[in-house]
């Protein structure tokens, strides 16, 4: 019965282009992977999916650290970290981090995560309490609706980046605690939130305002040191959460806040408590990982990165109006997520396919990740691009719109 109920909806899930499937990558994370799928001869691509924007993911200084950090800690952490698990490896990464986040946060303290997605549960679970309302962006990332969804606090929605009717929700909100809860790079069309409005609506209505920035750590602000700092925000309300598994290139993530806040966390939040810590050879490159991002090496790649998404979005733009007719749209992002709407779920699932013809790999992203009718190809770049990577993106889409129209005429 059961098994008879799940193969129906997967086919209705097939009728509707919306089935996933996973491709086995053969080599480490970079712009050049070698991929397989269901038994077919591996091959070549050229990537521009992945969200190691700095291209340290297989970095040797950390590959080098990591194998350190398990010589010097072994390879497992052995329990949760109220128990036995919580290392001299975690306990240094986290003053490093809380270091990192003290010109944007008085007094921080910060707590090390298994992942980022457990990380946004424990903040809104721990917080978002019966005295407390959740005020969340549409657009938010899937941890932070399954956290609200999760705390016992209500709740409130508002249209993506509309300060108006946020400010209009804070203002009839009666709960002692108001919690505003937003991405700061949005993770499926690339813009950034405008923390400093958002400060300033926490202010006005005395509520804090909690920051995902796990595609603006190590990306984003002097040092790549986050959206706060790309904004020179200094505020007690501020409650950081950054990941480590995009920019920093390895895996995990942290949350930086007043240290009460941190205190709290430690004592009551369960994706916390309830699990066993994260290998402490992760940890200890991790801190290799930030001296990476805040070093002159770290600029360089910034500054390659931020030419690359330059070169991406003139060759976009000229294409798509020298055609208007494919209807295709080139989100407004200055960031290292550059999606391309395209609409239908079956036109966004065809270009990716065009591409992949030509060795591309660049993802179609549908529904529910993003809003019905919204499908698109989501491009990521990385700092492990070259200039010929970018151009070899950018025929192969030409080459896809002239079939496109070619097919149409
Ligand atoms: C990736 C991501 C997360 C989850 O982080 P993981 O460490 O991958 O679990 C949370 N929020 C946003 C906006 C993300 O893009």
């Amino acid at each position: 019965m059961l098994i008879a109920h799940l193969n129906h909806q997967l086919h209705e899930r097939e009728a509707q282009g919306l089935i996933r499937q996973r491709r086995i990558t053969e080599s480490p994370s970079g712009p050049h992977q070698r991929v397989s799928r269901d038994n077919q001869p591996a091959r070549d691509l050229l990537a521009f999916c992945s969200n190691d924007y700095l291209g340290l993911a297989n970095h040797p200084v950390l590959v080098q650290a990591l194998a350190d950090g398990a010589r010097q800690f072994g390879a497992g952490s052995g329990a949760s970290h109220l128990i036995n698990g919580h290392s001299r490896a975690h306990a240094a990464l986290e003053d490093e981090l809380a270091a990192w986040l003290s010109p944007c946060i008085p007094q921080a303290g910060a707590l090390s995560f298994c992942t980022g997605y457990m990380a946004n549960l424990a903040l809104l679970t721990a917080l978002g309490d019966s005295n407390a309302t959740i005020f969340a962006d549409k657009l938010n990332h899937a941890s932070l609706i399954d956290g609200a969804l999760l705390a016992k606090a209500p709740m409130q929605r508002y249209p993506h980046g509309n300060l108006a009717v946020l400010a209009r929700q804070l203002e009839h909100c009666t709960t002692p605690i108001k919690l505003i809860v937003t991405d700061a790079v949005f993770s499926m069309d690339g813009d950034l939130a405008d923390l400093p409005a958002l400060l300033a609506l926490a202010e006005r209505f005395d509520a804090w305002l909690i920051v995902d920035d796990a595609h603006g750590f190590g990306v984003l602000g002097a040092q790549g040191r986050g959206s706060l700092s790309h904004f020179n925000l200094r505020s007690k309300r501020l409650v950081y959460m950054g990941t480590l598994g995009k920019a920093a290139g390895l895996g995990g993530a942290f949350v930086a806040a007043h240290s009460t806040i941190i205190d709290w966390l430690v004592q009551t939040a369960r994706p916390y408590i309830y699990t066993t810590a994260a290998p402490p050879a992760i940890a200890h490159a991790l801190r290799e990982s930030l001296h990476l991002i805040g070093s002159e090496e770290g600029n360089q790649r910034r500054t390659q990165l931020q030419q690359l998404i330059a070169q991406l979005r003139i060759g976009l733009t000229t294409l798509i109006e020298a055609n208007p007719t494919l209807g295709w749209q080139l989100m407004a992002s200055s960031t290292a997520i550059q999606p391309l709407l395209v609409g239908d779920n079956a036109a966004a699932l065809a270009l990716a396919a065009a591409l992949d013809a030509q060795d591309l790999w660049v993802p179609a992203i549908r529904p529910p990740t993003v809003p019905v009718g919204t499908a698109r190809l989501r491009i990521t770049l990385s700092a492990a691009h070259t200039a010929d990577d970018v151009q070899r993106l950018i025929k192969g889409l030409t080459q896809a719109a002239a079939n496109l129209i070619g097919a149409k005429a």
